[in-house]
């Protein structure tokens, strides 16, 4: 756990690596156009391809989607998801990230 915040808290590039490996495990590549080359564009968290423009943004069709919250209390709650023996409690959850209690139980489901 401590590994997770050290690594994450205060690095938000970690964080974007971290789903960035999630959405594409094999490295980049366009879904317009199949280029492997992108610009990201730090503020948004989007990928844009370099050869035809196209962005693709870091949760676009991800159970992450609609997320507000900052990339790194994702982390430390899938952490806390996928740790734990008997699953997820949202109550757990939502004291460890500081988060409100429906916040948790959306990241639990
Ligand atoms: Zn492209």
């Amino acid at each position: 756990m401590m590994q997770i915040i050290n690594k994450y808290s205060h690095n938000h590039k970690a964080c974007v690596d971290y789903f960035f490996n999630m959405k594409w495990p094999t490295g980049f590549y366009c879904e317009k156009c199949g280029c492997v080359h992108y610009y990201f564009l730090e503020n948004r968290n989007v990928f844009e391809c370099a050869k035809c423009g196209h962005q693709h943004y870091l949760f676009a069709r991800t159970i992450f989607q609609d997320n507000k919250l900052p990339l790194f209390k994702l982390i430390l709650g899938l952490y806390l998801f996928f740790s734990a023996n008997k699953g997820c409690s949202a109550i757990e959850m939502a004291s460890q990230l500081n988060v409100n209690y429906k916040t948790a139980l959306k990241l639990c489901r």
